[in-house]
């Protein structure tokens, strides 16, 4: 049986015409905000994108720029007025943050009901026990895959490698959350190949090309990449793609995999501010 490639940019895209379709019956429409400190260019990048995507589905956005140079209270400072400020639902702190600015203090600050990356504590721990509304974008975007690719997730043996804070963490807990069996492989895990062969589900969020490859994958196993790496012109994953969708049954490309579903889950959970906040 050959390997399906999973559609990430269809299922996103199906996503996105729902979005439309319920804010077209929004008035006041929802206005996501965007802080974006310094001009790193992937991060101005990604900004726009966030920016066209919120335009096709009808979303307000704005942009607050801060110069790189600025203070940690400058941007708790910017942060306050968007907490209190009554025409923003969602509020989005576009990482990274200049390597002077604790991140964690930062992400703490955004008013939890408008933290739309749901990186706040207080959503990373409701998302932790599954109870969160708001749930991480790219972990959320891969469940998602995963059930619109028609896979049932109860009782099946999950690896992830990686175990940073908005990916590899929050995913863990949520395929947990789908009674799956989890492993969190890191950089300091031994052998990671033992385990990532006994996988059923291997998701990859490591940020190094070819992290995943044939010989660590079991045949028949599902494979997620969610890395994004620049190769030249190219993007790739962190799955050595072509060896290793020899012996998937599924896996998604890079890119057109995960990257669209976090950008539509980014859609939807603005909506979800928005309905939350008029409850
Ligand atoms: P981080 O750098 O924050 O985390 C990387 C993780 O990989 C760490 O937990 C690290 O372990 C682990 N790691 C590093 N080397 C190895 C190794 N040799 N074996 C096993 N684990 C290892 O990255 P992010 O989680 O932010 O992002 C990961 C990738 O996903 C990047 O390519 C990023 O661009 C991409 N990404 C894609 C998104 C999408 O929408 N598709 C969204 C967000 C990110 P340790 O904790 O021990 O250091």
């Amino acid at each position: 049986m050959g390997c399906e490639i999973i559609d990430g940019s269809r299922i996103a895209g199906k996503i996105l015409a729902e979005a439309k379709r319920q804010v077209e019956g929004f008035s006041p429409k929802p206005c996501l905000a965007i802080l974006l400190v310094g001009d790193n260019p992937a991060s101005v990048l990604y900004t726009n994108k966030k920016i066209e995507d919120c335009a096709k589905v009808g979303i307000l956005s704005r942009v607050a720029r801060l110069p790189a140079s600025s203070s940690k209270d400058r941007i708790l400072g910017e942060l306050k007025k968007l907490n209190e400020d009554g025409s923003v639902d969602a509020i989005l702190v576009q990482l990274p943050l200049p390597a002077s600015i604790d991140e964690e203090e930062i992400l703490g600050a955004i008013s939890p009901e408008k933290d739309v990356d749901g990186f706040h504590p207080q959503n990373f721990g409701q998302a932790a026990l599954g109870i969160g509304q708001l749930l991480p974008c790219t972990p959320a975007g891969v469940v998602r895959l995963l059930k619109e690719s028609g896979i049932s997730l109860a009782g099946k043996h999950a690896v992830v490698v990686g175990r940073s804070r908005i990916v590899g963490k929050p995913l863990a807990f949520l395929l947990l959350n789908e009674s799956c069996t989890v492993t969190i492989c890191h950089s300091k895990t031994r052998d990671l190949p033992s385990h990532t062969k006994r996988a059923d589900i291997i998701c990859v969020a490591v940020g190094k090309p070819k992290t995943l490859t044939a010989d660590m994958v079991k045949k028949g196993a599902v494979v997620v990449d969610i890395g994004i790496n620049r190769e030249g012109e190219k993007l790739v994953g962190d799955v050595d793609f072509g060896p290793v969708s020899k012996k998937a049954s599924l896996i998604t490309p890079v890119p057109g995999g995960v990257g669209p579903m976090t950008r539509a889950m980014l859609i939807q959970n603005t909506i979800k501010c928005y309905l939350m906040r008029r409850r």
